[in-house]
């Protein structure tokens, strides 16, 4: 079969999946977050643009020690865009040869809590209402620890990678992950392709509607908006359309995620 049948076989896949959501009288929720933002940039405006075009509430996850007033200032003229919190410096602290964390790893418990603590006071402080005490820990990893200290540290949210253990791995305290990364990490951060990107959605959407996921997480899609390519922005933009025009596809706002 040629690339260009996959790609509509996989279109058609997820419409028919939709469907069965329909025929059962349910609407499938999805979300959108995006990471890294510390600055405002052309990428960033093209973000922008691409969730008011598609009309798609997007969460922003933003990194607290590099924030610039560049993008306070631009976020301010921009409905519909919820601010949550990127870790706090975005640095590794994982002894050497150890897979890249900053909620965890070498650095003592304390001094993370701090950390943790300082960054969403700056979030909370520069973006007022549009923050969402949620924590979106870098490279989606977090001590598991640390994570049930969480609500005490003044956050009701958290969201990594991947269908949810648990809604709430502390009291208090709700997480809601994104499912689908477009981005091949190992591959010089290219695409990885129309089918697999849709096979993701529709296996997580599947789970969800037999109860082997749990039903209520919505299904989260996450973008990168300063390394994606082309091909990433453009799967993205159809996708994105795609969900607004399906009947049973709706999106919802971090803030009625995590109000
Ligand atoms: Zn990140």
């Amino acid at each position: 079969m040629k690339s260009g049948a996959f790609v509509e076989q996989a279109w058609s896949w997820l419409e028919r999946e939709l469907d069965r959501w329909t025929e059962n009288g349910q609407q499938a929720q999805f979300w959108w977050r995006d990471d890294d933002a510390s600055a405002a940039s052309d990428a960033l405006e093209r973000l922008i643009q691409l969730s008011q075009r598609r009309r798609i509430p997007l969460a922003l996850a933003v990194i607290p020690a590099t924030l610039e007033s560049g993008l306070v200032t631009c976020l301010r003229s921009c409905p519909g865009i919820s601010v949550l919190q990127h870790g706090f410096a975005h640095k590794n602290h994982a002894p050497p040869g150890q897979r890249k964390i900053e909620i965890g790893g070498a650095r003592p418990a304390a001094e993370l809590a701090q950390d943790l603590q300082a960054g969403r006071q700056i979030l909370e402080q520069r973006f007022g209402d549009r923050f969402v005490a949620a924590l979106v820990p870098p490279w989606n990893r977090i001590d598991a620890a640390l994570a049930k200290d969480l609500p005490g540290l003044g956050f009701s949210g958290l969201s990594t990678l991947r269908a949810r253990r648990s809604a709430s791995p502390a009291p208090g305290l709700l997480q809601v992950n994104v499912h689908l990364d477009p981005i091949n990490w190992r591959c010089d951060s290219g695409f990885i392709g129309v089918y697999p990107a849709i096979a993701v959605l529709v296996q997580h959407l599947i789970a969800r509607r037999s109860g082997y996921r749990d039903p209520a997480e919505p299904s989260g899609i996450l973008s990168h908006h300063l390394v994606q390519n082309e091909a990433t922005w453009r799967f993205l933009d159809d996708l994105l359309q795609f969900l607004a025009e399906h009947p049973a596809a709706g999106f919802v706002d971090a803030h009625d995620i995590w109000q």
